[in-house]
Order: C-alpha cells, then sequence, then structure tokens
C-alpha cells in the first residue's frame, strides 16, 4: 500500500531540496518504485512483488518470469530520455505559476527538438486532470468568457475566439471548461459536471444562467449594466481564476495554443490554480509525480489524434 500522504509531506519543497535529493537515476527511480508500488515492484501479470533486477534496469518476476519496468504501463513508457530529466520537467511545469511553454522547456533541457519538449509537456498535462475528484461547493460563481484573438463581434462574440465557462468557489477552487456553446444544455452540463446540487450560484444575470441550467440551486443574479457600478465585482472570483489564465496563455504560450488543446492547458491552469495555497512548491510538483503513475501510456501520435475542442462535453 503507498501513503501518498506521507511521500507528500516528505517531497522537497525547494529546487536546492529536490536536487539534492533525486541526484541521479538510482534516487528518481528508487522514488518511482516507492510511489508505484510501495516497498517493491508487482508483477502486472501475477501481482507477485518478488523479483530479480536485472542488469537493463528492468524486474523479472521470479513466480511468473514477466519482465517489468518503473515506466512500463505509465505515461513515460518506453522513454529513453533519463529520468532525472523527467523529474526535473516535472518540476519546472507545475513550479512556475504561470506554466512553462515547450519553447523554454526545449532551452532548459536542451532538447535538440520542440516537438519533444511539445510531447513531454502534453503527457504532463493529460496527468493534471483528476477524473476523480469533488464537484466545487458552497457558495460559488459562475459566468462565461472568451479566450483568444481580436474579434469584430462586440459582447459575446463566436468568431475567433474559443468559450469558456468558469465557476469558482469564492477564493476557493475552479473549474474552467472550454464549451462548445452557450446553449442551455452545455450550461447545464458544465454545472452538473462541477457544482454540487447543494450550491448556491452567483451570476451575472445572463440569460442561459436560470433553473433551466442550475436547476435547484439557489441562484443569484447581479444584472451588469453600463450605468450601474459595483463596488466590489460579485463574480470576482471567477473574473480572477479566467483573467490568470488569459495571462499565461499571452504571457506563456504567447497566444498559440490550438483550440483542439484547449482544455489540456485549462486542466494544467486549474491543477496550479486549485494548490496556490499550498505550502511549497513541490508539493505541487509531488501530486503531478503521483498522478504520472497512476496514468495509462500516452503516445504523441495519440495526442495528436485524439485532442479535440470542448473535450468535457464529448461525453456529457
Ligand atoms: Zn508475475
Amino acid at each position: 500500500m503507498v501513503d501518498f500522504e506521507a511521500i507528500w509531506r516528505d517531497f522537497p519543497q525547494t529546487l536546492a531540496e529536490f536536487e539534492e535529493i533525486f541526484p541521479d537515476e538510482a534516487a528518481c527511480r528508487s522514488f518511482l518504485i516507492k510511489l508505484r508500488w510501495g516497498d517493491a515492484p508487482m508483477c502486472l501479470r501475477c501481482d507477485s512483488q518478488s523479483f530479480w533486477e536485472l542488469s537493463n534496469g528492468r524486474f523479472e518476476c521470479s513466480s511468473c518470469g514477466r519482465q517489468t519496468s518503473v515506466t512500463a504501463g505509465t505515461p513515460l513508457h518506453g522513454t529513453r530520455k533519463p529520468l532525472k530529466m523527467w523529474f526535473r520537467a516535472i518540476w519546472e511545469m507545475t513550479t512556475h505559476k504561470g506554466g512553462i511553454s515547450a519553447k523554454d522547456l526545449q532551452r532548459i533541457m536542451g532538447f535538440g527538438s520542440y516537438k519533444t519538449a511539445w510531447s513531454w509537456l502534453h503527457k504532463l498535462r493529460r496527468c493534471a486532470f483528476d477524473s476523480s475528484r469533488e464537484p466545487l461547493d458552497g457558495p460559488a460563481q459562475v459566468d462565461d468568457g472568451y479566450i483568444g484573438g481580436r474579434s469584430r463581434q462586440p459582447g459575446r462574440p463566436k468568431d475567433t475566439k474559443a468559450l469558456v465557462f468558469v465557476a469558482a468557489e469564492v477564493n476557493g477552487r475552479v473549474r474552467i471548461e472550454h464549451a462548445p456553446s452557450l446553449e442551455i444544455k452545455s450550461v447545464k452540463a458544465f454545472v452538473d459536471r462541477n457544482l454540487k446540487a447543494s450550491s448556491e450560484i452567483t451570476t451575472d444575470g445572463w440569460v442561459s444562467f436560470s433553473s433551466k441550467s442550475l436547476g435547484e440551486r439557489p441562484h443569484c443574479q447581479h444584472f451588469q449594466e453600463k450605468k450601474r457600478h459595483f463596488d466590489v465585482d460579485p463574480i470576482q472570483s471567477a473574473h480572477f481564476a479566467l483573467s490568470l489564465f488569459k495571462r499565461c496563455w499571452i504571457g506563456t504560450y504567447h497566444g498559440a495554443i490550438s483550440w483542439k488543446h484547449l482544455q489540456l492547458y485549462l486542466d494544467e491552469f486549474e491543477f496550479r490554480f486549485n494548490r496556490r495555497k499550498t505550502k511549497g512548491v513541490g508539493r505541487i510538483a509531488a501530486r503531478l509525480f503521483q498522478s504520472l503513475v497512476q496514468n495509462p501510456p500516452i503516445t504523441y501520435a495519440s495526442i495528436v489524434a485524439s485532442s479535440r475542442p470542448c473535450l468535457r462535453f464529448e461525453n456529457p
């Protein structure tokens, strides 16, 4: 049994500590073994924990003879690069407040190709989403917004921008999803997926935010009219999260995110944002390591082929 909480508590909190604790391949390998299986590797075929260690770094089950490695069956499956490099990439991606671009990762890691850095970040980004997470609760704010280039349409434009829905607990966690439309069925799918039935919701009173989309959740509407000025923005937490993402979109990624991958970038942003109050940035990295060993292999081809816009709305 793996004690994730103990691993999380003891994880290095600064880059200096991180480099001291993971100085070489052996240290990275033992950490992944501990994180994945606890004391010793477990056979993927017969669950035995009795192994021979081979000279090529693989393990051979002493019961059934099956060979495995510490990265087999995870997103690092088949990697030829040292684990130490992956560890450093995870550190860079999770501890920078605004994330890191593939170009910067390529420069830091000394990769020959941009494609390698891009696919590494995408593999890690897939691990930032936790499908078992709890929906938001308590007073929450829901809003829609747009990410993207200039539009000629006033108000709620549809041409060059991507529509997103934001839900935010007051000074708490957020959810942001790339949405297909402002239709009630889209809002309803988003709200039902991300907010508990007991949440009290505040919105700007847009027509799609109604009992048809929000259900029986108590709803407080603050209509935003030009003449009316609020001293305190009633949906400030939602606006704050979205404006921070937009800052990353421009500052880190230079507005170059393809819409078909947008949800993955939003997931990565949420992952960091929802842990912004965690003491010690290293512990944010620890959560990604935990998720890494629990996720299946991901290939470059599958990243390119399977990423589609409005990912969360495919199976509402
Ligand atoms: Zn076995």
